[in-house]
């Protein structure tokens, strides 16, 4: 399914896939990748090509949102620097794709993100919140002129991320959210 936020498109491929945000060449999260054939389906209906996207922003290590980072050939994944280390190792254990039944294939993150550091996919122009608590290196993306948050797992509409799983904590998160309440979206 796919739903058009302006021209950001969300699309959703299952219950355990995240959501994957296309903007411009930029995707936002990838899902677990064991729906490729139907994203891949979906990009033909899009008229756009899997291989045209040139960065990949994860908001967190998690298999279901990182699975998938290898279907797009040609992009270049960034990561915050507090979760690159799961990517770098394929840590099946941290990515929860242990958990997923999944195999996470040991990624080098080719950019490193911390707090404060800015991203233009397109037309957005996004600066990383450094958001731990669902994990270590999750972040929020905020566009402070359009006011937009993209929140990974740290927050949904109707709840708020996990904390008990590897890597999860409830004291961070606590705090995350207390800096989330701060901004204006
Ligand atoms: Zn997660």
């Amino acid at each position: 399914m796919i739903k058009r936020i302006g021209d950001i498109v969300l699309i959703q491929l299952s219950d355990i896939d995240s959501n994957i945000y296309l903007v411009g060449d930029t995707v936002i999260d990838c899902g677990t990748g064991f729906n490729f054939t139907r994203l891949r389906d979906i990009f033909n209906a899009l008229k756009r090509n899997m291989n045209d996207v040139k960065q990949i922003i994860n908001t967190h290590c998690h298999f279901d949102h990182v699975g998938g980072n290898g279907y797009f050939l040609n992009a270049k994944v960034a990561i915050h620097e507090d979760d690159a280390k799961v990517l770098e190792k394929g840590d099946g254990e941290l990515s929860n794709a242990d958990f997923f039944d999944g195999k996470l294939h040991p990624r080098k993150p080719e950019r490193i993100l911390k707090e404060g550091d800015k991203l233009n996919p397109d037309k957005l122009d996004l600066e990383v919140i450094h958001t731990p608590g669902h994990s270590p290196g999750s972040i929020c993306l905020y566009d402070k002129k359009r006011k937009i948050l993209f929140t990974g797992d740290t927050l949904f509409s109707d709840g708020v991320g996990r904390t008990d799983i590897a890597g999860g904590d409830p004291k961070g998160l606590e705090s995350s959210l207390q800096r989330l309440l701060k901004i204006n979206v």
